[in-house]
This record gives C-alpha cells, structure tokens and sequence, in this order.
C-alpha cells in the first residue's frame, strides 16, 4: 500500500482529519465521484489481522453492513473471522427481569454482527488505496488550522501545508479539530473502564449474545466464529485496576461470579485491555468550512454497541450531502450545505446518547422501586411485540431516515 505523502491533487474538496473506521468510510463513500478527497491519519493503517483475534471487536449493525457493502469494503473483511449474531439475551442481575430478541422476529438474517476493528479498517484503507481520487497523508500529523472564507489551510506538523473547502473531523473523541474550531463539547466522564478480553467457555451457544446488567455496570459477551466469547465489561476504575491486576484464574473465578452459570465454566482468558468509557456530545456538529463525524461529534456507553454505528452513519449522511451539493454546482463547504447534515443526524445521535446514558444510569441503581420498575420495563418489553421490533429496528440501524448507503437493496445472506 502506498501511504507516501502525494501533494498533486492539492487544493482539496474534502480533507479528511483521522482515518479510523468512520473517517476511512467517508474518503471511500466519496471515492467514486471526482471530488479531490485527502485522509490525513497520524497511525500507520493496520494491516489485516491474522493469526488469533484482536481484543478491540465490535457490533456491526445491518445498516453498517450495507454502508460497507456499498462503499466495496465489505467482502473485504476476513468473512470467516465474522460472527453473526442471531439472538441476544439481556437480564437484570437485581430481579428476574430479562428480554430476548431474536432476528427471525426482526425478519433480518441477523441482528448485527460481530467484527475485529482492525479487520474493518485494513479493508477500508485497501479500499482507499485503490481509489485515483483519494490522497493519503499517514503517518501524519495535524498542526495549525487557519479558516478563511472560500478554504481552509491546515498546516502539517511535519511541514508543508493543505488547502482545502471542507476540512472533516474524524479524529475521534480527542478530536483537535472540535477543539481548534472552539466548538464545546457536553462531556461526563463515568470513571468506568470497559474491560475486553477473549474468553472460552463450557457451553457455548452459537450466534448468540448475552449482557447482564451489573450495579457496577453491563456485562457482555459477543460471539466469535470459534466459539469464544469477546467481553466487555464495563466496571468502575478501582474494579477495573482490581480485575485487570488478578492471574487468569483469579479473574475467571471473579467473571464467573458476576456472569453466572448460563454459559457454563468459564474455560480460559486472554490477556485483557481496558479502555475508559465517557459520554459527549458536541454542541455543534459543524462549522463554516469544518464538520465533525463520528466520536469528535458524539461518544457513547458502549453497552448499546452503538458508537461505530452512529459514526457510520454520519459517514454516509455527510457524504450524501456533500454528492448533492457538488451535483448542484453549490459550495460543498459553506455552512448551508454542512448544516443539513447536522440537521439530519444531530438529533437521532442526541437521543441514542440519551437512552444509552439513561439505561446505564437505570440499572446502576439500586433503589427498589427503581429496580422493580426496570424488571417490570423489561418483561414488558419483551412481551409486547410490536414495542420489543421496534427497538430491535433501531438497534440494527434500519428505522429513520436512513442515507442511500444504509439503505438495503436486498437482503443480504446470513453468513457470507
Ligand atoms: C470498550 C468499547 C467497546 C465498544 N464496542 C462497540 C461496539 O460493539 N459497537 C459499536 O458500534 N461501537 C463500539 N464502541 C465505540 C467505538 O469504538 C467508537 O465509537 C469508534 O471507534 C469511533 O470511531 P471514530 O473513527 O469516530 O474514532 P476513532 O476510532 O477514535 O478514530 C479516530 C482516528 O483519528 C486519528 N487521529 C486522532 N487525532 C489525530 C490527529 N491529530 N491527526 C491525525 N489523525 C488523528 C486516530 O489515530 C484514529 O485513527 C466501543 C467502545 C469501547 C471503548
């Protein structure tokens, strides 16, 4: 792969600040039209993962699917290292409350699906490294940002500067570009860790999800396609310290205990990683000349499995927006055109932040009305058809206002 620096197609259309999933996406949801579209990434890409799996794994909703199907990332990503997932089980360890989805009442092959990050994003810069319109600065980093009214200069750390109309912040949570343009950011900061570790257990249960829901936080257990499990278990710093500092018998005995029996024994463990878990939200999502994407616009609990998602989403919005303004013949960078975008997914990222903060907080309690009413939420829930699809259709990203690349144009095999 060529991530030499290439300063030819300079000045920009779009430059792209943080190739991770969701920036990746962007540059290759624009790669076919002839925009000039540069990534400026400050890792070097990832090469495709081999060998055993990667800690860092997430939940790929449907609609994310489609968006990389329709970018040509998809069959990309290593499909015998993907595990779909079919059912997912959730109860509450304060009562007897629990719910059940299952894909077959969704109509969908399956309710999401189980990805290594490194596998997504190997695939996407392979994918941008086949596309004439695409520059790549990686390694590199950003420097000054100076606004003007027709362009934007970034300056690059290592020397030498970029023009372009639209500078997009993708940088991730940290984001220097939020920060630079002075947009302000509502943050809270958990003072929890997800804790992720591969885990081998008695009774495996193919395609099939699980999450307890802890005082101390939720426990997951994601399917892999060799019948491990990848866990998140999110836990308050101190636990975190506590469980990452155990031996791997010491740490079994302690997930045993907070996930119980339905798996069986648990078997063996990999080495472990935490990550801290914060929730934000910027208050504005763009800028004249400046949008953000992905988790420099908003950071979520992962206990929904919701923040790559989101960030997809935005993607494929952002990119929609920008087609139509240079089909058009209007300025891709101007606040009008940028506006629509945060319009279109401003509020449904604010309310999935919302109900993820809202249920992490529900079930941390242990006032008893409030756990009587969360078990009472959750049997409802689950009995109630109609409500129980519904939620399901918001979880897979298949509800709203979907962008032409979410949007399915038949449906797809369960495994392939
Ligand atoms: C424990 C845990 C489990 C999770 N599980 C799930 C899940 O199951 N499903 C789900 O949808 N989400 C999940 N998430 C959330 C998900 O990981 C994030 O939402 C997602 O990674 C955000 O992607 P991004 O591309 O916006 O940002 P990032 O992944 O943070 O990428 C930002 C990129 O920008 C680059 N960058 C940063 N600053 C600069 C700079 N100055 N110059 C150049 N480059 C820069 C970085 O190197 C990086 O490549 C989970 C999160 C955690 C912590």
């Amino acid at each position: 792969m060529n991530t030499s620096h290439r300063y030819s197609r300079e000045p920009y259309d779009v430059l792209v600040v943080g190739g991770g999933i969701v920036g990746a996406t962007l540059a290759c949801a624009l790669a076919e039209e002839p925009l000039r579209v540069a990534i400026l990434e400050h890792n070097p890409p990832p090469s495709a993962p081999s060998g055993d799996y990667t800690l860092r794994v997430s939940a790929i909703a449907p609609s994310s699917r489609t968006i990389f199907e329709h970018i040509g990332a998809w069959s990309d990503m290593q499909p015998q290292r993907i595990c779909p997932v079919e059912e997912m089980h959730i109860w509450d360890s304060g009562g007897s409350g629990a719910i059940h989805f299952d894909s077959a009442d969704l109509g969908e092959p399956c309710l999401a699906y189980i990805i290594e990050n490194d596998a997504m994003l190997a695939a996407l810069w392979w994918r941008i490294a086949q596309c004439d319109h695409v520059d790549t600065y990686c390694p590199s980093e950003l420097g000054a940002i100076e606004v003007h009214d027709d362009r934007v200069t970034v300056h690059l750390s290592e020397g030498g500067h970029l023009s372009t109309r639209l500078l997009v912040g993708a940088d991730g949570a940290r984001s220097i570009v939020r920060a630079r343009m002075s947009i302000s950011s509502t943050r809270w900061d958990y003072a929890q860790q997800g804790i992720v570790a591969m885990v081998a257990v008695e009774k495996p249960r193919r395609y099939t999800a699980w999450q307890r829901f802890l005082p101390t936080g939720p426990l997951a257990f994601l399917p892999l396609p060799d019948g491990r499990y990848s866990i998140v278990w999110s836990v308050d710093a101190a636990q975190a310290e506590a469980l990452l500092a155990q031996d791997d018998a010491g740490f079994l005995e302690s997930l045993q205990a907070a996930f119980g029996e339905r798996l069986g024994n648990m078997r063996s463990s990999s080495a472990r990683l935490a990550f801290p878990l914060q929730r934000a939200h910027a208050q504005r999502y763009v800028a004249p000349r400046v949008a953000l994407i992905g988790d420099a616009a908003h950071t979520v609990h992962p206990l929904a499995g919701q923040g790559v998602n989101l960030g997809l989403l935005d993607a494929a919005a952002l990119a929609e927006v920008l087609l139509d303004a240079h089909h058009a013949d209007r300025d891709i960078g101007s606040l009008a055109t940028v506006r629509r975008y945060e319009r279109w997914r401003k509020g449904d990222n604010l309310a999935m932040l919302v109900l993820t903060d809202g249920l992490k907080r529900l079930f941390g309690s242990s006032i008893s009305a409030l756990v009587q009413l969360r078990n009472t939420g959750l049997d409802l829930t689950n009995a109630v058809t109609p409500l129980k699809r519904t939620l399901m259709r918001h979880a897979a990203g298949l509800a709203g206002d979907l962008p032409k690349l979410a949007r399915p144009q038949q449906s797809a095999p369960p495994h392939a």
